[in-house]
């Protein structure tokens, strides 16, 4: 009986944990073989106790006597730091690397993991937006699946099964429009992390949830199917659908459309791309049409949520912008949630790193590692000094 060894980027994390049951209710199939997490020593150890992997990772150095401690009893190897995560990635029993860590930090991790063969079940989007065309390339070179596990990515993946992709006429990605669907600038303007942190149809991590609120979570979803599908820009439209039952849909070049439906639960697209090609049985609740007789879409406003403007903006200049709207924008949201500055100012930052950051046309690894750092720094003045208008 062949059971699919997963390694867990991130698996403290909403994606992480969410996958952890997901391999809970399937111990005959999956085996949590590599699981990290950032700073949650707690949850790690807990995870590590109850799945007993072959490795525990933590990034924070200083909480690893912790974790070695707690762990010291079993037969689990406990390491520290970010490159721990690089090169562990890469061993042989490993058969998927699941990328649930948020942001930056997942490129590097899935580079190697890439390079080593691996198959790549990708939530952490920020790895395709900031270098969708070198990790595409390499998957290509390495012969490696990417298998989306973002809802829209897996929904659209899911469509495009027994398809031929040049049939693709166009992708529509719904958006549930967060939760100021419908707020002018006027409203948006004095709206508090609070506030923007109650998402009326998922529960996840702060900064994609941030993300969701401004529009830039279907930003860099329109920049990740670019690269996870292979199209263009404009093949790609956003419709706002706020019950977010459709999780995506395909137009193909007769007209027909295919759309994937089901309640919003992120546990779905994660088993679908850890078993890939295969569908399992589970007895999550099921979504019934009656219960929702309504079901709405709308053009999604650009001129109040800017950031999706400019993440279309980013991947028509391709280069190395998409890197550098992910940088500021991942400074922008910190400074957001650390109350720095204002919910509309996070367009401000990401423009003007838009505006200022040198632009690399054919990037490499290194040039993506400069620009993400250099954008940081960049951003993290521009809220330091500008009159970026403060809130509470
Ligand atoms: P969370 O914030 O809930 O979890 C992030 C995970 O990554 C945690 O395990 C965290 O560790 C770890 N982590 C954070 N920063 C770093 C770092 N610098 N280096 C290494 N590990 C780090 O995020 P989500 O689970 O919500 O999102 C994860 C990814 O999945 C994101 O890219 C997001 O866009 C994507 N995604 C999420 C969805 C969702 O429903 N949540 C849906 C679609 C995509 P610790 O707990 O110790 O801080
Ligand atoms: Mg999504």
């Amino acid at each position: 009986n062949y059971i699919k060894n997963i390694a867990i980027l991130g698996s403290t994390g909403s994606i992480g944990t969410q996958t952890l049951e997901v391999i809970r209710n399937n111990a005959n199939l999956f085996r949590a073989f590599l699981i990290t997490a950032h700073s949650n020593a707690d949850l790690l150890i807990n995870q590590a106790l109850e799945f007993k992997p072959e490795y525990a990772i933590i990034c924070d150095e200083s909480k690893y006597p912790e974790v070695k401690a707690a762990l010291a009893h079993l037969p689990v190897k406990v390491l520290a730091g970010h490159q721990a995560i690089v090169d562990t990635v890469t061993h042989p029993d490993i058969a998927i690397v699941l990328t649930a860590m948020v942001g930056f930090a997942g490129l590097e991790p899935t580079v190697a993991a890439i390079k080593a063969g691996k198959d790549i079940a990708l939530a952490n989007k920020e790895t395709l937006v900031v270098a969708g065309e070198l990790i595409t390339g390499l998957a290509k070179q390495h012969d490696i699946k990417i298998l989306p596990v973002d809802s829209e990515h897996s929904a659209i993946f899911q469509c495009l099964a027994g398809e031929e992709t040049n049939r693709i006429e166009k992708i529509i990605l719904t958006a549930s429009g967060g939760p100021f669907r419908g707020r002018d600038l006027d409203f948006l303007a004095d709206v508090t992390r609070e506030d923007a942190l109650k998402h009326p149809n998922w529960i996840m991590g702060a900064k994609i949830t941030i993300d969701s609120a401004s529009l830039m979570n279907k930003g860099l979803e329109v920049i990740e199917a670019k690269w996870l599908f292979d199209i263009n820009p404009d093949q790609i439209e956003v419709i706002v659908h706020p019950q977010s039952i459709i999780h995506s849909m395909v137009q193909f070049s007769d007209g027909s459309i295919k759309a994937q439906m089901g309640l919003p639960d992120m546990k779905l697209p994660i088993q679908y791309a850890l078993a890939y090609p295969n569908r399992i049985q589970n007895n999550y609740k099921r979504f019934t049409f009656t219960d929702y007789p309504n079901l709405t879409f709308e053009k999604p406003d650009l001129d109040t949520f800017r950031n999706l403007s400019l993440a279309f903006a980013a991947l028509k200049q391709g280069g190395n912008m998409p890197c550098i709207i992910n940088a500021a924008n991942e400074i922008a949201v910190a400074g957001f949630l650390n109350r720095s500055i204002s919910f509309l100012a996070m367009s401000n930052v990401i423009e003007e790193c838009m505006q200022q950051i040198n632009y690399v046309a054919q990037p490499t690894l290194t040039d993506y590692l400069n620009t993400d750092k250099e954008t940081r720094i960049f951003a993290q003045n521009l809220i330091q000094q500008l009159p970026l208008k403060a809130i509470q």
